[in-house]
Order: structure tokens, then C-alpha cells, then sequence
């Protein structure tokens, strides 16, 4: 799956809460050697590494605030060249239409491109049910779902015994919450690829195995088209 082209191709994977991007990102990483980037991993290195930027995303992190666009933009262009001619996977960027337009302007600069937009969709009562299934360990921290992981016995701690609590966030109301806010500001992102012909729309529904099948099978086609065209 290794594109003939030497210049950087580009995949954005959209999703709601609780599609499994995650997942299936890490998938496509590991089996299609395509980078991997969240921006929380960015966010991660970049404090790792310690230099002048890290010091200051490090600031941002531990005061609670929220790395700016503009800070996103430098890590993310940092990583594009520090890699030239990799296939990357973008997971949980862009957010809104301003970081759809950076990154767009970023892959050219890095003379590459965006090879599409992969949305995975999975309907709200869906996201729901797989949200509200997720508990944890108060004690250890470790982490529970009554559908993929179910604890040894009913709601307790397999290490510990404690009884297993469910983040304020996952209740059903809070998730629904969630999924529209998440519908209102991603809507544009959706519209910005789809106005360029460049969304494709996979069904994340079933187990995480179809789910990363539907999506292999998109992105193999788009990078054949995308190195096919420069021969
Ligand atoms: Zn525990």
C-alpha cells in the first residue's frame, strides 16, 4: 500500500464520539503502514521532547487550556516534514473549516495532498448504547464496557473488586449532548469535503473488524486513484 508518488498524501477519518476511530485508525496504521496522527499524540511528543514549542504547549496543557490553532498548525507541520512522502491518517483534525483550510494548505506546502475524507457514520441511538456501556475503575483507573470488555463479575473490578463508575460524560442525555454539538461544528468540515467531491461516507456500523475492512477498502481505491494520476 505504499504509494509510487514521493510526495506526503493525506487521509482525514471523521466520526462522532464512539464510532471507533481510534480504533480503526490504529488498525490502519499497523497494517497499512500509514501515519498515524491524533493531536493529542502531537500534543504528547511535542511536551515529550521539550524543546521551545513543547515548553510552551506544556504551559497551555497544565493551565487547562486549550492548544490554539495556530500551535496545532506548527506540530503538524513539524511532523509532515520531518517524514516527507508518507501517507498520513489525520484522526480528530480538523475540527472546524479553519483547520480544514489549514490543513489543506499545510500538505501542499509539504507537496503533498489531501487524498480524502473518510466519515464514519453511526447512527446517535448507536453512539448512545456503546457510550453508556463504558465503565471504570475508581481505585486503578482501569477501563470497562459492558458490550466489548465486560468486567469478570457485574460492575466490579476485576484487579480490585471496587465497584465500577460510569463517566459523567457517558450518560445517555451528556452523550446526546455530545453528538450535537459534534454535529453542529463538524457539518461545515463535512460540507468543505463534500463540495470538493472528496468525502466518502463508510458505515461504522458492527463489529470493529467490518468496520476497519469498509474503510480499508475506501482508502485503497483513493490512494490507487492518487498515485495512478501522477504516472
Ligand atoms: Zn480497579
Amino acid at each position: 500500500m505504499t504509494p509510487a508518488a514521493t510526495s506526503a498524501l493525506g487521509f482525514v477519518l471523521l466520526g462522532p464520539p464512539g464510532a471507533g476511530k481510534g480504533t480503526v485508525a490504529k488498525l490502519l496504521a499497523r497494517r497499512r503502514g500509514m501515519i498515524h496522527l491524533s493531536t493529542g499524540d502531537l500534543i504528547r511528543a511535542a511536551i515529550a521532547a521539550g524543546d521551545e514549542l513543547g515548553r510552551r504547549v506544556e504551559d497551555v496543557v497544565a493551565s487547562g487550556g486549550l492548544v490554539d490553532d495556530d500551535t496545532v498548525e506548527e506540530l503538524l507541520r513539524r511532523r509532515l516534514e520531518s517524514t516527507a512522502g508518507a501517507t498520513f491518517l489525520f484522526d480528530g483534525y480538523p475540527r472546524n473549516l479553519n483547520q480544514a483550510e489549514r490543513l489543506e494548505r499545510l500538505l501542499t506546502e509539504a507537496e503533498g495532498r489531501l487524498a480524502g475524507a473518510v466519515a464514519l457514520e453511526v447512527p446517535a441511538d448507536e453512539v448512545v448504547r456503546r457510550l453508556s456501556a463504558r465503565l471504570g475503575c475508581p481505585v486503578c483507573g482501569r477501563a470497562y464496557n459492558l458490550i466489548t470488555k465486560p468486567p469478570r463479575n457485574d460492575r466490579r473490578c476485576d484487579a480490585d473488586d471496587a465497584e465500577l463508575v460510569q463517566r459523567p460524560d457517558d450518560d445517555p442525555e451528556t452523550v446526546r449532548r455530545r453528538l450535537e454539538v459534534y454535529a453542529e461544528k463538524t457539518a461545515p468540515v463535512l460540507d468543505y469535503y463534500a463540495d470538493r467531491e472528496r468525502l466518502h461516507a463508510v458505515s461504522g456500523v458492527g463489529a470493529i473488524e467490518d468496520v476497519y475492512e469498509r474503510a480499508a477498502a475506501v482508502i485503497e481505491k483513493l490512494l490507487t486513484e492518487n498515485t495512478g494520476e501522477e504516472r
